[in-house]
């Protein structure tokens, strides 16, 4: 049963309009000086001292719980973004945390050029859960999308037979896979690739969802990968139709080209299933995981692949400092354990169907469409509504969410969420998205 967001002012939270905090009070956090800092003096800050490559929604967080965030003058919100994903154990996952402080006081970083006693211990344990021979454990998603195209071109050249300097990866429109020159050569999106030329040759881009023309591309024998999205995050939460991916698989296997599936923001329970790909019971020949693979702890991803594409990197072809560090590696398993222990995917799976036939009772004059599988949700506003001033007014309501392409707003909380927090959170959506419908 869904209370309306007026109920919930009077009865949890206080009246005021403001959202009063539960749990531990949360006091301003101090300059350097001491002195008490408010929101605007944060944002000013960053804008004097910080790059202006983001473009955040006007609220400054200082805690995290759960589903929650509380900002530094202790209003609470519903976080519907958790990093991009990031955070699907909820923040501060307290077995996380204590993995984190555990590990951090005994030994946080050797290097690869020795071994630790808990890197093979992480690769065991993540190879198996995903049934792959093999990890090579990196930081940042992109930095896995990076090494699942080298991957792709090293077994192309070894495996393939693909003449020296000539292998293709196949990409698609609407793709999103970070910010490095590789990642915005893939993209379709302007104001990803837009005065970064030159770009990374080798790259060809075809419609998503689309298996005819995946087809024609892979009959050129110089394509050694393609890579996609299982549902494309960035792009707005796009839902390919059923039975796209079991023909990606067909196809691939039948050309003798590598299935990258970027599971950094699908996979680890996101959609209701470990991976995405699991809902239709494929098998990619490579997997790329991040975000949550340490609940929103450090950065932590990994690239799964079997003996034959894997071994074919050799040692001082490819690495990174930080990439497989002991603090990274039990952080990682203990976001795994959570994920697996505390059933996040079946969460996932019920919260997101409740989710999604509660948004479609919203007014269709303002939401036009509600797409999503588990709790990697989005919906697109009619178009004379700003997805950013809604966004806006969901935060001043008490939740917190990102708009995306200017029409699209995604939602996508925790995994953790239980009915009585998501019920609250449909309750505020409702009533915000309402407040738009012109009053008779
Ligand atoms: N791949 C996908 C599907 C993503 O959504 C993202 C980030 O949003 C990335 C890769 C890049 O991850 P990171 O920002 O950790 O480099």
């Amino acid at each position: 049963m869904i209370r309306s967001f007026s109920t919930l002012l009077k009865s949890e939270i206080g009246g005021s309009g403001v959202f009063l905090k539960r749990g531990k009070a949360t006091s301003h956090p101090k300059t350097t000086s001491g002195a008490k800092i408010t929101p605007q003096q944060i944002f000013d800050r960053e804008s004097k001292y910080g790059a202006h490559n983001y473009h955040p929604i006007p609220v400054a967080l200082c805690r995290g719980e759960g589903v929650y965030v509380w900002d530094v003058e202790g209003r609470r919100y519903f976080d519907f973004l958790s990093a991009y994903s990031a955070v699907n154990q909820g923040h501060c996952h307290p077995k996380i945390v204590a993995a984190l402080k555990e590990q951090a006081d005994i030994l946080t970083l050797t290097s690869r050029a020795f071994y630790s006693d808990v890197l093979g211990e992480y690769e065991e344990y993540l190879t198996r859960l995903f049934g792959y021979d093999k990890v090579l454990p990196m930081n940042t998603g992109v930095e896995g999308g990076e090494t699942a195209c080298k991957l792709a071109r090293k077994w192309g050249y070894m495996k393939k037979g693909i003449p020296k300097n000539e292998a293709k990866i196949v990409f698609v429109e609407g793709n999103f896979w970070g910010r490095t020159m590789s990642a915005i050569s893939a993209s379709t999106d302007p104001v990803s690739y837009e005065g970064f030329g030159p770009y990374m040759p080798g790259f060809k881009i075809i419609p998503y969802n689309d298996l005819e023309v995946l087809e024609q591309a892979l009959q050129d024998p110089t394509v050694c990968a393609f890579m996609v999205e299982p549902i494309q995050g960035e792009a707005g939460v796009v839902v390919p139709h059923d039975g796209y991916l079991k023909g990606v698989r067909d196809i691939c296997t039948r050309r003798n080209v590598l299935f990258i599936a970027d599971e950094v923001q699908t996979g680890l329970a996101r959609t209701g299933k470990r991976l995405a790909v699991d809902h239709e019971n494929v098998r990619p020949d490579i997997v790329i995981l991040g975000k949550a693979l340490s609940g929103g702890v450090l950065p932590v991803s990994a690239v799964l692949a079997d003996d034959d594409v894997m071994l074919c990197i050799r040692p001082g072809e490819h690495g990174s400092t930080y990439g497989g560090n002991p603090l990274a590696c039990k952080v990682a398993m203990a976001a795994l354990e959570v994920m697996e222990e505390e059933g996040l995917a079946k969460n996932a799976e019920k919260m997101g169907q409740v989710l999604r036939t509660e948004l479609a009772k919203l007014p269709s004059s303002v939401v036009k469409l509600v797409r999503g599988k588990g709790l990697l949700n989005a919906v697109v506003v009619a178009p004379e509504f700003d997805a950013w001033e809604m966004c806006v007014r969901l935060k001043d309501n008490g939740l917190l969410a990102k708009p995306t392409h200017g029409d699209i707003i995604r939602l996508a909380p925790p995994l953790t969420i239980n009915q009585t927090e998501l019920d609250q959170a449909i309750a505020i959506m409702s009533d915000t998205m309402k407040s738009y419908v012109p009053k008779k």
